[in-house]
């Protein structure tokens, strides 16, 4: 009912005018668009405009190749846009308020899962496909409950309230592949409900390692690998058993594109890269581009994976932007911006585990700036050491800039002498962030795109 009265509506208001625009609404409601039997959704969480450069530069000078997100924006084939990400409630989204955008329809305050200012539950779009029997996936390296997947399949005031998102996801998702086990594991849930064990008699496979994933059979997955998040691509890198244990975003990517892909059965797959958002706020750039190239290799499998299958819509975005880092001008003439930059390939850690490690063993201040010129390459003098120390004590220090006075925003300057990196904050922004879409009607993310009108199209492009 409602996209025939669209429909009718688009015709009197654009006529033939409408037609002759490249995705114009007109267009988006043709009778005569390609058939699309799947969608397959990915978000490189919290990346603000810059990242796409300084990743293609990481690229470049450390596998002497583009990304593929960088090939996709100079292609023909691919309609590009730009995402409007304001929630209800701030011109600054929170991840809850942009999932809930997309699969819900409307924006909502900040920290909520599809429940509006005046407590009405939007029914997530999972719930809405499968009464189609449209299926849906939930790919992330956060916990799989995390507000980005959620939005698409859960209701939850407080976002934080993982333990009751966890059973939401029984039946509504097919595939659920990510870290976040303990709000499903019976001894760590505070209700002691065997959420795994309800799971396995849906049907369920459940996955705990990288190897039982790879050899995993069933069509339906519920795949955690970790406790909590997913470790920083960095820390893998560095680390074998990490290496090892843990699933990289596009293999987990392909565990669910093999499911969906055989048959004619429509499907939604969400692909979350969900700790650029997490090293943006810790304002720590290897971590960040660490994760934001893995981000891309998915893109890269995703693609190669659907080759051959023309009716198939892929779109690639963000939800917010966060902390906006960028590469500075550094020295005179800004001759020494690229020296500065290509320093960050010799960082062996993120932020997170380096502190991490230093606390657990009850580090000297001395042993920390050790920590810091080992994984990071530079070496802070004394009185930087000691105002890193004073954020980390909870200690107030004298800064300009207030949200960079804390342990992440102080180290993030310090390193940023180093790499040339700077950043405006350790929280997210109220940038544009860019969409790249490409398949059949792709046209329908061309141009400025509000979070709140994806699940429409989301629906018409899916449902028909
Ligand atoms: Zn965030």
């Amino acid at each position: 009912m409602k996209s025939s009265r669209r429909q009718l509506l688009h015709a009197g208001l654009f006529g033939s005018i409408g037609s002759l625009l490249p995705g114009s609404a007109a267009e988006a409601s043709s009778p005569t668009r390609k058939r699309v039997r799947g969608v397959v959704f990915m978000v490189s969480d919290g990346m603000s405009h810059g990242v796409l450069p300084l990743a293609e530069a990481l690229s470049q000078q450390t596998r002497k190749r583009p990304t593929r997100w960088w090939e996709l924006m100079q292609s023909p084939r691919a309609v590009q846009g730009m995402m409007d990400n304001a929630s209800a409630d701030s011109l600054v989204t929170d991840s809850a308020a942009a999932s809930s955008a997309w699969g819900g329809g409307q924006r909502v305050p900040n920290g909520r899962i599809n429940v509006t200012a005046k407590n009405q539950h939007l029914e997530p779009i999972g719930a809405t496909l499968r009464a189609k029997k449209c299926r849906l996936g939930l790919v992330t390296t956060a916990t799989i409950t995390h507000a980005t997947p959620a939005g698409f399949a859960a209701n939850a005031v407080d976002r934080d309230d993982e333990q009751s998102i966890a059973p939401q996801f029984l039946d509504r998702v097919e595939i659920a592949l990510g870290g976040g086990s303990q709000f499903f594991d019976p001894a760590l849930r505070d209700d002691h409900r065997n959420v795994f064990g309800d799971f396995a008699k849906a049907g369920y496979q459940i996955l705990r390692d990288r190897s039982e994933l790879l050899a995993s059979s069933s069509p339906r997955l519920l795949g955690t690998f970790a406790s909590g998040h997913l470790p920083y691509s960095v820390d893998r890198r560095h680390d074998a058993m990490l290496a090892k244990n843990i699933p990289t975003l596009a293999e987990m990517a392909t565990a669910a594109l093999k499911r969906f892909l055989p048959g004619q059965a429509p499907f939604l797959l969400q692909i979350e890269g969900a700790r650029i958002d997490h090293a943006a706020h810790a304002n720590d750039i290897a971590g960040l581009l660490g994760d934001q190239l893995a981000f891309d290799d998915a893109i890269a499998t995703v693609l190669s994976t659907l080759s051959g299958h023309d009716d198939i819509l892929v779109v690639i975005t963000s939800d917010h932007g966060n902390s906006n880092p960028g590469l500075n001008g550094m020295g005179d003439s800004y001759r020494h911006s690229n020296d500065h930059f290509r320093r960050i390939a010799a960082i062996r850690s993120s932020h997170e585990r380096l502190f991490a490690d230093w606390s657990a063993k009850k580090g000297s201040p001395k042993e920390l700036a050790t920590l810091i010129h080992e994984r990071l390459g530079f070496h802070p003098d004394p009185k930087e050491t000691a105002t890193l120390l004073d954020t980390i004590g909870g200690k107030p220090v004298a800064e300009w800039n207030h949200l960079l006075a804390n342990p992440s925003g102080i180290l993030g300057q310090l390193a940023g002498n180093h790499s040339g990196i700077g950043w405006t904050g350790t929280v997210h922004t109220a940038d544009l962030t860019p969409i790249t879409s490409i398949g059949p009607q792709a046209e329908r993310f061309h141009g400025l795109v509000r979070n709140d009108s994806v699940h429409e199209k989301l629906l018409e492009i899916l449902l028909g």
